[in-house]
């Protein structure tokens, strides 16, 4: 058994790359977003792409990062208008519904956080129907700082009162799992596969499940 249910109280759980297919933001930033910026500024894909990679490399793990508006502005782009053009490319990951609906009839707290920017979080749960699943929901951008920082942590203990240690953590993310644990979380698990259409990756510092079956024993 993975975890033991019975010490645990209170479930954080990240959006994309964990109870949604990373296979969408993927190929919205790989993709469709330089498919976009090549049109617009009238160059070819594999140009655009060129430009985009570095400074979507050097925004990585900060809030902008995560901030439609940041971008929109930045490539004079409608990205939150781009990404419902593609919605239905957002899904759920397998298992996922299954194991929120027994977490919803168990006593456990259930809140989702995320680092996804307000507008992307209320397209994904609009397209998915799981935000019922949820006591809270709790994007970084209401907070002022992304997971990957630890005063993200403290102010959301501070907002939403919690016990670290009967508290579990699942993020496809190692830098935010990295951030939780130097908090201080105790449990703290991380997905080996958080897009359906890439090979599974290894995860060596911390228990990692494949799909959501596995965390269901014992619930
Ligand atoms: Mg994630």
């Amino acid at each position: 058994m993975m975890i033991d249910w019975k010490k645990i109280d209170t479930v954080l759980l990240d959006m994309d790359g964990t109870l949604l297919d990373l296979n969408f933001d993927n190929h919205f930033w790989k993709e469709f977003v330089p498919l976009k910026f090549a049109q617009l500024n009238n160059i070819s894909i594999n140009l655009a792409k060129q430009q985009l990679e570095p400074q979507f490399k050097s925004m990585e793990g900060t809030l902008e990062w995560y901030c439609l508006d940041y971008w929109s502005d930045a490539l004079a782009l409608d990205i939150a208008g781009l990404k419902s053009e593609i919605s239905g490319l957002i899904a759920v990951l397998p298992h996922v519904i299954e194991f929120l609906e027994k977490l919803q009839q168990s006593s456990q707290k259930v809140m989702l956080v995320t680092n996804a920017h307000r507008d992307s979080l209320d397209l994904k749960m609009e397209t998915t129907c799981l935000q019922p699943f949820f006591n809270t929901i709790i994007s970084s951008h209401d907070l002022g700082f992304p997971k990957e920082d630890s005063r993200f942590w403290q102010l959301l203990e501070q907002s939403y009162p919690f016990n670290k240690k009967t508290t579990l953590l699942i993020d496809d993310s190692f830098s935010v799992l990295n951030a939780a644990k130097l908090f201080g979380i105790a449990h703290l698990i991380s997905v080996s596969k958080p897009d359906s259409s890439q090979p599974k990756k290894t995860v060596i510092d911390y228990s990692a499940i494949e799909d959501f079956r596995e965390l269901m024993i014992g619930l």
